[in-house]
C-alpha cells in the first residue's frame, strides 16, 4: 500500500466523529493492508512506531520540524515558522509550504518505506542525531505528497490525533474478520495479555481469530494490571468471594517488574507503570535484585513504596513523587530509597502462570522471591469470615495504611480487568453518607483565572468521567489548589491543548465550555462532599465541593473512573443515607 493511500485514510478519519464511521473506515483499510503492513499501519494509526510500553520517543520539537520544512521545500525557515504560528498545525503548515515543489515519485512511497525512515528518526541518538533527524524528516518530506506531509510533520510531534485508541483499533479487526464487532471482547483480552496492537493486527490477518492463540506472555511486554472492584462492606466480600486473601493496601506506584537473567549470567530489569509506561529509569534499585531472585525469568507485580530512611515508615505516593520530581533520580533513590511490596507473580521461566489460582501462585511466588532489602513479599492471612477481614483491615488502617486489598483465593489473574476477585477495602462504606472514595476524572478544558489568578492564566478548570470512548463533564474545580499545582496544571494542560473541541467530548454543556479545550490526556483525583443528579452535566451526576487530591501521571484517560462506576457510588452513598447511619 502507499502512504499516499494511507493518508487518504487518515483524512476521512480526521473528518468524521462518528465512532462507528471510524470503525468500518479502519476495518476497510485492514482488508486492503498487506500482512506485513497491517502492524505497521496500526502504529502510525496512533502516530507511533513502537507498542505504547517501548521507551522509544521521537525527540522532536516544533522547531526541528519546522527545519525539515524548510530544507525540504526550499522555504526561509522563518517563513515555515511564521507559516505555522499561523495556522497553529505544523501538519497544514507543511502541506501548504508543499506547492513549491514538483516531484515525480511522490504518490509512490511505500507505507513500510515511510514507517522505516520515521523508525530511523525515532532511534536516531547522541551527538549530530538532531542533524540526522531532520536530514530524514525532510528526504522523506520530498518523496511524499502534499497530504501526506500534513501527516508526516504532526507524527514526530506527537500531534498526529485522529481520536480513537487501540480499542477503536480492536472493533476494527472484529469487523475486519466478521462485519460486526462480537470478536472485541477475545481480541481485547488477548491485547490484555500483550498491548502491542502491531502484534495482534498481524496475528489476526495472518490467521484469522485463531492467530490470538499465539499471542502469550513475553518477558519486556507489560501485562495490563488486574484491577479492584469495590464493595462496601466485609460481609459482601465473603459472600461473594468465599475464600480470600487479605494484604495491605500499599499507597505507591503499581509497577510490573520483569527480569531476564541473561546468558553472561547478569540479569536484565526492566519495570512498567499501570498505563504500561516504562518506568526503568525511575528506579535504578532494581538492578540490585539478582541475588534475590530465583529463576531465570520471571514477571512479578508489586506496589512501590518510599521509605523514610530515618524512621523506616513508609512514605505516601503524593510525597515520594514530589522527591522525585525535586531530586532527580540519582539523589532520590539514596534520599528516599524504594521498597517493591511484590504481590504477585505473573510468569516464571517459561511458564505463563495467569490462569493458575492465586493460590497456587502465591507458594510460586515465595519460593521465588527470597528475602533482602529491596523487594518485600507482602504480607497477607487467609481469610473465611467477615470478622477476619475486618480486623485484619482496621490494623492496616492503624499502621498509616490506605487499607487492605481482598483476594479471592482460587481466582486466576485477570489481566486489565476490575473484576470481583480484586477489592480494595478502604473504609467501610455508607456510614456518613459522604463520598468514601476518590474518582479519577479527565481534564477537558480550562478557563483563564481572574484576580490573584490570572497571573497563573489558570484560574479553574473541567473535568469528566469515562462513558464508552467518550469522556463526559461531571465538575469544574477551581479551589483547593496551590500555587505551584496551578503552575504546573497550566504547563501539562498547555502542551496538550487544542483548537477544537475535542471529538470524544460530545456532550458538554454550553454552560461549561472552557477557553481552552485540552486532549484527554491528564488524569486527576478528585476528592468530593456527595454525589448529586444533575442535569447540566454530561455524566448526569454532579461532585460537590470538588477538591483536586492529586494529578494521577500512572493512569491513563481509559483507565479514568467510569458512568457505569459513578452510578455505583451515587447508589452505595444513598443506601448509607437511607439507611440513616
Ligand atoms: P485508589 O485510587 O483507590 O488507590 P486506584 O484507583 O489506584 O486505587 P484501584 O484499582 O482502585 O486503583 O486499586 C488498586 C491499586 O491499589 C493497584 O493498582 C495498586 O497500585 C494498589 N495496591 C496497593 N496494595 C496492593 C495489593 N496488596 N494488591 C494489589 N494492589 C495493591
Amino acid at each position: 500500500m502507499t502512504f499516499s493511500s494511507l493518508s487518504h485514510y487518515f483524512q476521512k478519519l480526521e473528518q468524521t466523529a462518528s465512532r462507528n464511521t471510524m470503525t468500518m473506515l479502519l476495518a476497510e483499510l485492514f482488508h486492503k493492508a498487506g500482512r506485513d503492513e497491517i502492524g505497521k499501519i496500526c502504529f502510525l494509526l496512533q502516530g507511533r512506531v513502537v507498542p505504547l510500553y517501548d521507551a522509544l520517543e521521537f525527540g522532536v520539537a516544533d522547531k526541528l520540524v519546522t527545519r525539515a520544512i524548510a530544507q525540504a521545500y526550499q522555504v526561509a525557515e522563518s517563513k515555515v515558522a511564521a507559516q505555522i504560528k499561523h495556522v497553529g498545525d505544523a501538519g497544514i503548515a507543511a502541506e501548504q509550504c508543499y506547492h513549491v515543489l514538483e516531484q515525480d515519485n511522490r504518490n509512490t512511497i511505500s507505507v513500510g518505506e515511510v514507517f522505516q525512515q520515521l523508525y530511523q528518526t525515532a532511534r536516531a541518538s547522541g551527538i549530530g542525531s538532531q542533524e540526522q533527524k531532520i536530514t530524514l524528516l525532510a528526504g522523506l518530506l520530498r518523496s511524499i505528497d502534499a497530504l501526506s506531509a500534513r501527516y508526516i510533520a504532526r507524527i514526530p510531534l506527537d500531534k498526529l490525533r485522529l481520536g480513537f485508541s487501540d480499542m477503536t483499533i480492536l472493533d476494527a479487526l472484529s469487523w475486519m474478520l466478521t462485519g460486526d464487532k462480537s470478536l472485541r471482547v477475545r481480541l481485547e483480552e488477548a491485547y490484555n495479555v500483550r498491548p502491542d496492537i502491531g502484534y495482534i493486527a498481524e496475528s489476526v490477518k495472518k490467521d484469522g481469530i485463531h492467530g490470538l492463540s499465539h499471542v502469550s506472555v513475553r518477558v519486556g511486554a507489560p501485562i495490563l494490571a488486574a484491577l479492584c472492584q469495590r464493595l462496601p462492606h466485609a460481609d459482601e466480600m465473603i459472600k461473594k468471594m468465599g475464600e480470600v486473601a487479605v494484604e495491605p493496601k500499599y499507597d505507591g506506584v503499581r509497577t510490573q517488574i520483569h527480569v531476564q537473567r541473561q546468558d553472561n549470567g547478569r540479569l536484565r530489569v526492566q519495570s512498567f507503570s499501570r498505563n504500561l509506561e516504562n518506568t526503568t529509569a525511575m528506579f535504578p534499585e532494581l538492578t540490585h535484585i539478582g541475588a534475590q531472585i530465583h529463576a531465570r525469568e520471571v514477571i512479578l507485580d508489586s506496589e512501590a513504596v518510599g521509605v523514610d530512611p530515618k524512621s523506616g515508615k513508609l512514605i505516601p505516593f503524593q510525597e515520594t513523587m514530589t522527591r522525585k520530581r525535586k531530586h532527580g533520580i540519582d539523589v532520590q533513590s539514596r534520599s528516599v530509597p524504594i521498597r517493591f511490596f511484590v504481590f504477585d507473580i505473573l510468569y516464571k521461566d517459561g511458564e505463563a502462570l495467569l490462569a493458575a489460582p492465586l493460590s497456587e501462585r502465591r507458594k510460586i511466588l515465595e519460593a521465588t522471591v527470597g528475602t533482602g532489602n529491596i523487594l518485600v513479599v507482602s504480607p497477607e492471612i487467609v481469610a473465611e469470615t467477615a470478622e477476619e477481614i475486618r480486623t485484619y483491615h482496621d490494623e492496616q488502617l492503624k499502621r498509616g495504611l490506605e487499607g487492605a486489598v481482598v483476594k479471592k483465593w482460587n481466582s486466576p489473574y485477570e489481566p486489565g480487568r476490575r473484576g470481583f476477585s480484586w477489592v480494595k477495602f478502604k473504609e467501610e462504606e455508607g456510614h456518613t453518607g459522604k463520598l468514601t472514595d476518590t474518582i479519577d476524572a479527565v481534564v477537558m478544558g480550562y478557563y483563564r483565572g481572574e484576580g490573584k489568578r490570572s497571573g497563573f492564566g489558570i484560574g479553574a478548570f473541567l473535568v469528566g468521567v469515562r462513558q464508552n470512548e467518550s469522556f463526559v463533564t461531571i465538575t469544574k474545580i477551581g479551589t483547593g489548589v496551590s500555587d505551584a499545582l496551578w503552575k504546573l496544571l497550566r504547563e501539562r494542560l498547555n502542551a496538550i491543548k487544542t483548537n477544537r473541541q475535542p471529538k470524544a467530548y460530545s456532550q458538554v454543556n454550553k454552560l461549561f465550555t472552557p477557553d481552552v479545550w485540552v486532549e484527554p490526556n491528564i488524569v486527576v483525583e478528585i476528592a468530593g462532599d456527595d454525589l448529586t443528579k444533575s442535569s447540566n452535566h454530561g455524566a448526569g451526576i454532579a461532585v460537590r465541593f470538588p477538591r483536586l487530591v492529586r494529578i494521577r501521571t500512572d493512569k491513563t484517560p481509559r483507565e479514568a473512573t467510569t458512568t457505569g462506576e459513578l452510578n455505583q457510588m451515587y447508589r452505595k452513598q444513598g443506601a448509607g443515607a437511607r439507611r440513616g447511619v
